[in-house]
């Protein structure tokens, strides 16, 4: 409890573990604590990430632990209760009891997903069905495709899904009405649209095989898109006092940070998903070095006084000068 940590990284995720190395490579002392369970776990493979594209996600974290490892910097398998304190002194509380103090808080602890709450939904998510066609579509091209969507966001993610497949069912499940514009614009990319009430998805082989509706017909698909929306897992950052940003069509609930991922409490960062940016991989991974650098930076600034000059330093619009 002595020991004072320059950073503690809440969160072993995407975000986490890229924050991890961009500190451990500017030798700050830097402590990463994270519970498992990473959002993406249930998916084949990581779809789009530049040097892991298509492998599983469970080596790639491995892969960062290691890398985090080799600088020194150590993962810590627990979840954080709480966090009370300032820059400089925070106090960083894990389940059990455990206490460790850190001049600076980084918060990379992801989103809960919440896909439509249907039976058999959950068997197949990350795979046969899933929240983002960058992410899956490609594994899902030319096959029979269904968007599970209601509200704004239906017509839009009906002709996203379009560019990978020609046999496009839009199913609102007796939710929301679409105005006359969008079903002409659906119709003109030869989408078909289902209204009906869906009661259940089938699998076949651990793949989506139809979806079923709760007059007892069946559409035979091979994937389906689902409108998610992100909520975060715990209210630690809540009780920690971070400021919110505005509420989106996807994040409920994002933390509000600056182009340099800081929050209102000054030496508080946040990066990934939680921020409620674009929920992939590479966003996540690309976030957690820039609010790692900036965690640097500010070390900097504090121990060696503020302004810093010029050369390679984040400006507060996170563009380097
Ligand atoms: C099913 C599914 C499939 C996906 N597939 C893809 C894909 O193919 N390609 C792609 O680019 N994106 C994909 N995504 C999105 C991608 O997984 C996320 O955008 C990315 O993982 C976000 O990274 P993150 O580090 O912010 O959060 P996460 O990966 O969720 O990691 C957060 C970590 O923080 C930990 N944590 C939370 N609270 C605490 C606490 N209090 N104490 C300690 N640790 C804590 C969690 O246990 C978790 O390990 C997918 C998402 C889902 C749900």
């Amino acid at each position: 409890m002595d020991e004072i940590w320059d950073c503690i990284v809440v969160g072993g995720g995407a975000a986490g573990l890229g924050a991890g190395l961009v500190l451990g490579r500017a030798r700050r002392k830097t402590l990463l604590v994270d519970a498992g369970g990473q959002s993406n776990l249930s998916a084949h493979g990581v779809g789009g990430l530049l040097g892991h594209d298509g492998r599983p996600p469970a080596e790639l974290y491995a892969l960062g632990r290691d890398e985090l490892a080799t600088y020194g910097v150590p993962v810590r398998s627990g979840e954080v209760s709480d966090i009370t304190g300032e820059a400089g002194h925070f106090v960083v509380r894990l389940h059990g009891g455990d206490e460790e103090r850190a001049r600076r808080v980084l918060l990379a602890t992801g989103m809960t997903y919440l896909p439509p709450a249907i039976p058999g939904l959950a068997e197949l998510w990350g795979r046969s069905v899933f929240h983002c066609p960058f992410c899956h579509g490609w594994e899902a091209r030319d096959q029979p495709l269904a968007v599970l969507a209601d509200g704004d966001r239906a017509t839009h993610l009906a002709l996203l899904l379009r560019c990978w497949s020609d046999d496009i069912v839009l199913l609102t499940s007796g939710r929301g009405e679409l105005s006359n514009d969008e079903r002409a614009r659906l119709c003109e990319a030869g989408i078909a649209i289902d209204e009906r009430p869906v009661a259940a998805l089938e699998a076949l082989d651990g793949e989506l095989s139809a979806v079923a509706f709760a007059d007892g017909e069946r559409l035979p698909r091979a994937g389906l898109l689902a409108a998610t929306v992100m909520r975060q897992r715990d209210r630690l950052a809540e009780r920690l006092g971070v400021t919110a940003a505005a509420p989106g069509p996807v994040a409920e609930d994002p933390v509000g940070v600056d182009p340099l991922c800081r929050n209102s409490i000054p030496g508080v960062f946040a990066a990934g998903d939680l921020t409620g940016e674009m929920p992939q991989v590479a966003a996540a991974i690309a976030a957690g070095s820039r609010a790692a650098a900036a965690v640097v930076q500010s070390l900097v600034a504090e121990d060696y006084g503020s302004p810093l000059p010029p050369g390679n330093v984040m400006t507060e619009q996170g563009r380097v000068r």
